[in-house]
């Protein structure tokens, strides 16, 4: 499968995966308005009308903001939890609601949504299972830690686009106010490169191919910050794939295959 995400941060997330079997694609989170959305995905080599539907990690501005319009454009049904749906205040219509008991099925995926502690009402991670290859994806971002029981769903990936937020020193000497460090350093805030390097460094194995760092902070973080840590986390482990990692305003792409396919992973494109 083949995914693009399209751009990740605090201005706007939106990743599209697309299971090259003519089944339409998904979109995970709508963070960006239409003609943003419209202008990445050409990039990606993705048109809109292949979207069969979006589904939602939480109600956040950075993730929805999009979505009403784009709806009305295109037309796409969106999945949801309940407690993203009521705490949206209507901007999230969502015509499935998302169960963590019941994996939903859309464009040749099997989707779990697995919940992330952070600020919003339910949000939620996902595992995404391409039905044909049964090559497996996670997306995770925006939750303030990991637990053992998350780690243990996220056994035996072949890619992960995981958040590493920020360095924990720029953020505790950084220009935020006080309330703000303690927000995204809290339990319910955002992960930190050490954490995000920890749980890579939990869950790798020979089989991960891929893993793109996301949502990074464009006051608390640098690219170099993030690479560096994984890099070192990784070192001596079973890992021996390719790191990447997601920009706020320009799309990556990278494709997932079944054990042994070429995997590459182009940067902005
Ligand atoms: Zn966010
Ligand atoms: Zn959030």
């Amino acid at each position: 499968m083949k995914v693009d995400v399209l751009g990740s941060g605090s201005r706007g997330n939106a990743i599209v995966v697309d299971g090259q079997d003519g089944q339409g694609c998904l979109l995970v989170d709508c963070g960006f308005a239409p003609r943003v959305l419209a202008s990445r995905m050409k990039l990606a080599g993705v048109v809109p009308e292949e979207v069969c539907g979006v589904i939602l990690t939480h109600e956040h501005h950075d993730h929805i903001s999009g979505l009403e319009r784009a709806c009305r454009r295109w037309h796409w049904p969106v999945a949801a939890t309940s407690g993203t749906v009521v705490e949206s205040g209507g901007a999230v219509h969502a015509s499935h609601r998302l169960t963590r008991a019941k994996p939903l099925h859309l464009a040749g995926l099997t989707i779990e949504a697995m919940r992330t502690p952070h600020d919003a009402a339910e949000s939620v991670g996902f595992i995404l299972t391409h039905d044909r290859s049964g090559c497996r994806l996670a997306i995770v971002y925006d939750l303030g830690h990991w637990t053992a029981n998350m780690a243990c769903r996220l056994q035996g990936l072949d890619a992960i686009v995981v958040e590493s937020n920020h360095d924990e020193e720029m953020l505790r000497f950084g220009p935020y106010p006080e309330f703000l460090k303690a927000r995204v350093a809290g339990p319910k805030g955002h992960l930190s490169n050490a954490d995000a390097s920890e749980l890579a460094r939990t869950i790798s194995h020979r089989g991960l191919r891929t893993i793109v760092l996301a949502h990074l902070s464009e006051t608390n973080n640098t690219p170099g910050l993030v690479l560096g840590a994984m890099r070192r986390a990784l070192r001596g482990s079973a890992f021996k794939g390719q790191i990447g990692v997601a920009r706020q305003d320009s799309p990556i792409q990278f494709t997932i295959g079944p054990s042994g396919r070429a995997h590459q992973l182009a940067l902005g494109l």
